[in-house]
């Protein structure tokens, strides 16, 4: 019905871009068919082309004027740029002409060398193939997002050219489906500062003068084509930009102006607001700004106040990050006044970015209690919300009565609910006071009492918590989950895996040892499906990167934990050793971080709740005798917000609600953490300030790079710098991780070090995993004789 209202009108809702995965993951399916050799190309690019037309047409249904093109990708949309752009690497053997599929899934994946018989080098070989491989880009999280892209990879010499006509094919793809479409594109200072230069003296974004023609050739043939617009993307925007970068930006839009006069550019700035870059934003020559109003709303006056007044804005309004429905009336207080002073015509309406970062379709989930659901939307209900947007500000709230009264109505219920607001946690949040973040005695007495109740020796070996989740752990979990296997059955097999992971640990003579997480889905569902406040989705996917997809919880209401969560599983595998067994908990950072979280108290707020809920499983673990508690911080540095202006502030919460969780042990109970990266260098205060006894971080495969942190700053507490990459199938030898623990070393006294991975073993296969320690902790012996014969 909306898409009838839009003739004779001005364009006025505009879609930045929307999942590609499919609503029920149809990409994941054809992507893996593919690799697995199940499928040929010209299956997987239909399987694509199906996606992409399906995308339109139900952009186009619900009422988009303004439909995307290029906003789909097999695997990624910087790998896509890279490739459009021929920033190639030469180790991917590409010599001119198409890009193969091969060459770019070798880009976004690496590729299997096969290796003369006799080289050694340890690698998987593969047959056919006379070459060590090559591994893929390296992959980092897009902006603060838990979507990942490839990093754009620079050479000395680097050239580039435009080697692919990805956006011009498609959209030549939806104008013969009858689509006229926006190409969207990744700008070239955002481009060129996500990427990474192999020659430090070339930093990326002096390679803007020889990178700007391609995009100027680029846009004419988008032009020549039939395009009018193009959104190019300019999320750093919203980053802290230095004089030069804001430069860069000056130069390219009138560069491109100049080159394409033809074209008009929307450029597109999103997850935060101009800020210090307005002037430069505003200042641009383009024919169109896009800005988030749900991560920056105050920004809307300044850029009414300073927008050319042929400017078209694009105000984002409609929150891309999350999942809330919004409260229709009130946008339109708000939007009203501006379309009246700058005119329809002037202004669109959109998401504040891509939808690529919430789940397709709510109408899928038919499991989700009805009140919640009556207050989320998803990818196709958001599009619906501009439409109703759309409708009111052409013709009147009047004809939109119905549709933005339920919007309020949902509003209202939700803000009183007591499915969200429960006065026994909010009593408990008031009553919590500074000394509950405090252990009772500093490290180094505490130190003390811990190794008096629990000798260890010196370099102490242990994992960081999962073993391998085998193909018949994922059967076993899914049979139950259909109901194919009883509670019973299930519990059993989970006993069993438990029981041959812990034996098999003393066998091979760890220190310190973990359960195996056999019966956790995932670090943060399996809390989060024990704890109030938290939903679960059926088909709530969102990408990750490539093919991998995650269903992250909704976190709708105070959170609380009705009973112990992982008690019993720690019981029983203590029960069978003697050694140390760890209990093993995911953090209230992590757990925040990895949700989508509520919009209608502060994070800081939420984070608290979560804290106290895990502490009191902190509590019930100890008095089951557990010594030894790892709370997992994977996601703790990932939060860090955009502008490092606010990092303090967010460090200082985050930190106060791990201590909050953790502090709560006796001195004689070790708090042990883990994240999963190693780049400390700002944050490391923060990090010590968490105060755990014992932190494991990754380490191997920048060979203990991250142990910078430690030249200028001596960490206090122990610390386990993980020696065994786990992200790959190689087994490492004795003498590598030897070589590792000396370099560790060199920065960390003795009685501090510890000898772990990096990270958990769950991705890993026994056969991988089994010889890898026992050589880690043949590793940690050899270090500990070395010393003993000195
Ligand atoms: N304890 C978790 C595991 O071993 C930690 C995982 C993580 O840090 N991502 O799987
Ligand atoms: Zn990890």
């Amino acid at each position: 019905m909306f898409s009838k209202l839009s003739s004779g009108h001005p364009a006025l809702i505009a879609s930045l871009g929307v999942p590609r995965i499919g609503p029920r993951r149809e990409l994941k399916a054809a992507l893996e068919a593919y690799w697995s050799g199940r499928s040929g190309a010209e299956t997987l690019l239909d399987a694509a082309a199906g996606l992409r037309a399906a995308n339109w047409a139900r952009q186009k249904a619900l009422g988009v004027d303004i439909l995307p093109s290029n906003d789909f990708s097999l695997y990624d949309h910087v790998l896509d740029m890279s490739v459009v752009l021929g920033a190639i690497p030469a180790a991917y053997g590409w010599e001119g002409g198409p890009v193969s599929l091969d060459t770019y899934f070798a880009m976004a994946r690496g590729r299997t060398g096969v290796h003369p018989a006799a080289c050694g080098c340890g690698q998987p070989h593969e047959a056919g193939r006379a070459d060590h491989g090559v591994p893929a880009l390296e992959m980092t999280k897009w902006f603060d997002t838990n979507y990942h892209y490839m990093v754009p990879e620079f050479e000395a010499g680097q050239r580039f050219c435009l080697a692919s006509l990805k956006p011009v094919e498609e959209f030549l793809e939806a104008k013969s489906l009858g689509f006229h479409t926006r190409p969207v594109l990744l700008g070239p200072v955002t481009f060129l500062l996500l990427g990474k230069s192999k020659d430090p003296s070339v930093p990326p974004i002096t390679l803007l003068e020889e990178l700007l023609p391609v995009y100027a050739q680029l846009l004419g043939k988008l032009a020549a084509a039939g395009a009018d617009w193009v959104q190019i993307d300019e999320p750093c925007l919203a980053t802290d930009l230095g004089p030069d970068a804001q430069a860069a930006l000056a130069r390219s839009y009138r560069y491109l102006a100049d080159a394409v006069p033809q074209l008009k550019i929307l450029l597109a700035s999103y997850f935060g607001g101009f800020e210090e870059n307005l002037q430069a934003a505003l200042g641009l020559p383009v024919a169109g700004l896009h800005l988030d109003l749900c991560r920056a709303p105050d920004q809307l006056e300044a850029v009414l106040d300073g927008a050319r007044p042929d400017l078209t804005l694009s105000l984002g309004v409609i929150d891309g990050r999350n999942v809330w429905r919004a409260n229709l009336p009130r946008l339109l207080d708000r939007l009203e006044p501006v379309i009246a002073a700058r005119g329809a015509g002037q202004v669109q309406i959109a998401p504040s970015c891509s939808l690529l970062h919430v789940p397709v379709d709510l109408d899928l989930e038919t499991g989700l209690d009805g009140d919640l659901k009556s207050w989320l939307a998803f990818a196709v209900q958001k599009l619906e919300e501009l439409a109703i947007l759309g409708t009111a500000l052409r013709i009147g709230r009047g004809a939109v009565t119905a549709e933005l009264e339920e919007a309020a109505r949902a509003a209202g219920q939700r803000a009183a609910s007591a499915k969200v607001h429960d006065p026994a946690v909010a009593a408990r949040l008031a009553s919590v006071t500074p000394e509950m973040a405090e252990r009772a005695s500093p490290f180094a007495v505490r130190a003390g009492v811990q190794r008096a109740a629990l000798p260890l020796p010196l370099f102490p070996t242990t994992t960081i918590g999962s073993f391998p989740q085998t193909d018949a752990v994922r059967k076993a979990r899914s049979a139950h989950a259909r109901g194919e296997m009883g509670d019973g059955a299930y519990e059993n097999f989970l006993r069993r895996q438990t029981a041959e992971a812990v034996q098999w640990q003393e066998e091979i003579g760890l220190d310190v040892l973990v359960h195996g997480e056999f019966e956790r889905n995932d670090m943060v569902q399996y809390f989060g499906e024990q704890l109030s406040g938290f939903a679960f989705t059926a088909f709530g996917w969102v990408q990750s990167y490539g093919s991998r997809c995650v269903r992250p919880p909704i976190l709708f209401g105070d959170v609380s934990r009705p009973k112990a969560m992982t008690v019993e599983w720690w019981r029983y595998a203590q029960s069978l050793t003697a050694k140390p067994m760890k209990g093993m908990l995911t953090g209230p950072v992590t757990i925040l971080n990895w949700s989508f979280v509520r919009d209608d108290i502060p994070r800081s707020e939420a984070c608290r709740q979560i804290a106290l809920a895990i502490r009191d499983e902190v509590v019930d673990l100890e008095a089951a005798g557990a010594r030894m508690i790892q709370i997992d911080e994977a996601a703790l540095r990932e939060g860090l917000p955009l502008r490092r202006r606010d990092w303090p502030a967010y460090l200082a919460w985050a930190v106060e609600s791990f201590r909050l969780t953790a502090a709560v042990a006796a001195d004689g109970t070790q708090i042990h953490t883990h994240m999963c990266y190693s780049d400390f260098n700002s944050i490391i205060e923060a990090i010590a300030a968490m105060d755990a006894d014992v932190i494991s971080i990754e380490t191997s495969r920048s060979k203990m790079e991250l142990l910078d942190a430690f030249r200028s700053y001596s960490y206090p507490n122990e610390i386990g710098p993980g020696v065994y990459d786990i992200h790959s199938p190689r087994v490492p030898e004795i003498r590598e991780m030897s070589e590792l623990l000396l370099l560790a070393r060199e920065q960390i006294a003795d009685r501090q070090l510890w000898v772990n991975p990096d990270c958990g073993l769950k991705t890993r296969k026994w056969e991988e995993v089994r010889p890898a320690l026992i050589n880690m902790v043949a590793a940690a012996r050899l270090l500990r004789q070395t010393l003993a014969a000195a």
